[in-house]
């Protein structure tokens, strides 16, 4: 007896065999039907430069990061603070400019959420939260996140994720005519917040993580930045326990991705590049932290006789204190260095 997977494979099969003009017209007679016929099916991939068929037209894809905008707005809020949101996106909007789709409408913002987490909508929207912002040391950190993201979207990785989960549905349609009681398959939501959230493959997040480094590299960061910022999140989520920042827990894991990372970033480290690291300070000064009322980043220097839990204040202890600053929990902070508290 042949299994609902099977039995999907088999239509896949067939569909693929036969070609998607014939899917366009049998498809045409239901609503969950994926319109292919008139509309440009083949785009080409601003990375590798290949022709691949996608179900998100161009068109399609600057729509729904437009409504996405409106929702996530909407919903979470973009952070009140004019001057940082002017930052962050003049940060974004250099390296978007050097990537392989400087064209689109690039828009970068920070989302007024202390979840540590950072995403991209379809056609070139994207966030990050305060909540990652605040863990965050320096300019070359925040760059990496945003070029990681900026990846995503000139590999149009979630174009691809869409295109495989319609067609999926399409299969599934056509099973469903032979053996009505076949199951839903989870959909991939054809709403923008629907999208956001859904994990990327290993491959995907290794090649937007290469790609970061490149687009880094080529706007005079340090690309090493993106590997920090993977190491601080690996080690908020070893002392969290179960408290995962978003960010990772929808990407393979950080000791992982810092490994795979090593020779690209030693491969594009012979330029000179730069971290920026006072004016990132400057900027995230006063940046709210946490979910209480009244909590904010402020500056101090380590002076004798300072530790991580003499620093520690009533949102923060002191291991936490210690990753916000990009230290592993066990190490001591430097005499003499500016850190980040939280009053
Ligand atoms: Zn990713």
């Amino acid at each position: 007896m042949i299994g609902a997977a099977e039995l999907l494979l088999i239509v896949l099969i067939i569909v693929l065999v036969f070609g998607t003009s014939r899917l366009s017209r049998a498809a045409d007679t239901t609503k969950a039907a994926v319109k292919v016929g008139k509309k440009k099916v083949w785009v080409t991939n601003p990375v590798t430069g290949e022709k691949e068929f996608t179900l998100m037209s161009l068109e399609k894809e600057l729509a729904l990061g437009r409504r996405t905008h409106a929702e996530v707005q909407q919903k979470w809020g973009l952070y009140d603070d004019d001057d940082l949101q002017q930052y962050i996106h003049g940060v974004g909007l250099k390296m978007a400019k050097a990537s392989h789709w400087p064209q689109l409408p690039w828009r970068f913002s920070v989302v007024d959420d202390s979840s540590v987490n950072a995403f991209a909508a379809p056609g070139g929207f994207i966030y990050l939260t305060r909540g990652l912002l605040a863990y965050l040391c320096d300019e070359a950190e925040l760059a990496g996140v945003l070029a990681h993201e900026i990846g995503h979207v000139t590999a149009r990785h979630r174009a691809k994720g869409y295109t495989r989960e319609q067609g999926a549905q399409a299969g599934l349609w056509l099973v469903r005519i032979f053996w009505p009681a076949a199951r839903t398959l989870s959909g991939f939501a054809d709403k923008g917040l629907g999208m956001l959230f859904l994990s990327y493959g290993r491959d995907d997040e290794l090649e937007a993580d290469r790609l970061a480094v490149g687009y880094l590299a080529a706007c005079g960061w340090d690309p090493a930045g993106l590997p920090r910022v993977l190491t601080t999140l690996g080690r908020l989520q070893d002392a969290s326990g179960e408290e995962v920042p978003t960010w990772l827990s929808t990407h393979p894991s950080s000791p992982d991705r810092v490994a795979e990372l090593e020779d690209t970033v030693t491969r594009v480290r012979n330029r000179p590049t730069g971290d920026n690291r006072s004016g990132y300070r400057q900027k995230i000064q006063g940046l709210r932290f946490g979910d209480g009322p009244g909590h904010r980043l402020a500056a101090h220097t380590i002076a004798d006789g300072d530790s991580w839990q003499s620093l520690a204040s009533k949102p923060i202890d002191a291991a936490t204190l210690a990753i916000l600053n990009g230290y592993p929990v066990t190490k001591p902070p430097r005499i003499g260095e500016a850190i980040k508290t939280v009053t």
